[in-house]
């Protein structure tokens, strides 16, 4: 993983195949099968490294031979939280790889008289200040779901959150480590900014569009 002394809480995941896969994933000819596949194993490989820290504790298994000291991850499982609708793209890859993770949900929209995000549904396990918590979203541009969505997550109690995204604009990281400096942030690629409708340049377009073949 990759860091820049600009965001010291960006994390920037490097591996060749994160980095194939997402150039095929920005091409604007990739249809939506494709695109879907590759977000899903993008975000499989990305939590591979995002978990390399993950506490673990001994634990004795019985191999056909002997008794031996292996290793598990120890304390409460993992949450995944897709912030609605592109988030649901990054679920079931990492899903794959943390088969124990339970899954919250926040729905978030823009509110037309005062810009800011609210959110319409949030659902995450009860004993959230106990929980590590992985919130999702392929695309941190202004960063104001992602704030929004850490911010309601604290409110239920959550004290460990990380945000993982495939590609981020450098306005959207700054704003979020800068209302949440305790939050990691992995993403794929910090790429160079927004235009005026808020997409990220050159990005991957409308990921829930691509995702959902909706364009
Ligand atoms: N959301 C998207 O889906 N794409 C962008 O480029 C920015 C926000």
């Amino acid at each position: 993983m990759d860091t820049t002394p600009a965001f010291p809480t960006l994390r920037i995941v490097s591996h060749p195949l994160v980095q194939h896969k997402l150039s095929i994933l920005r091409d604007r000819e990739t249809p939506t099968k494709i695109f879907r596949e590759l977000v899903d194993e993008i975000a499989m490989l990305m939590a591979y490294e995002a978990t390399n820290d993950l506490a673990v504790e001994d634990a004795a298994v019985d191999t056909p031979l002997e008794r031996a000291v292996g290793k598990r991850v120890s304390g409460k499982k993992l949450t995944l939280v897709p912030i609605l609708r592109a988030g649901l793209g990054m679920v079931e890859g990492i899903y794959r790889l943390v088969p124990g993770a339970r899954i919250g949900h926040i729905g978030l929209y823009r509110d037309h008289d005062t810009l800011q995000p609210v959110d319409y549904y949030f659902k995450v396990p009860g004993d959230a200040p106990e929980r590590d918590f992985f919130v999702l979203d392929p695309m941190l541009a202004t960063g104001g779901s992602a704030v929004a969505a850490v911010s309601s997550l604290k409110r239920a109690g959550a004290a460990r959150i990380r945000f993982m995204c495939l590609v981020a604009a450098p306005a959207g990281v700054q704003r979020l480590a800068t209302a949440h400096p305790d939050v990691l942030i992995y993403c794929a690629s910090l790429d160079r900014g927004l235009n005026e409708q808020g997409y990220i340049l050159p990005g991957l377009g409308d990921a829930g569009d691509r995702l959902f073949g909706t364009r």
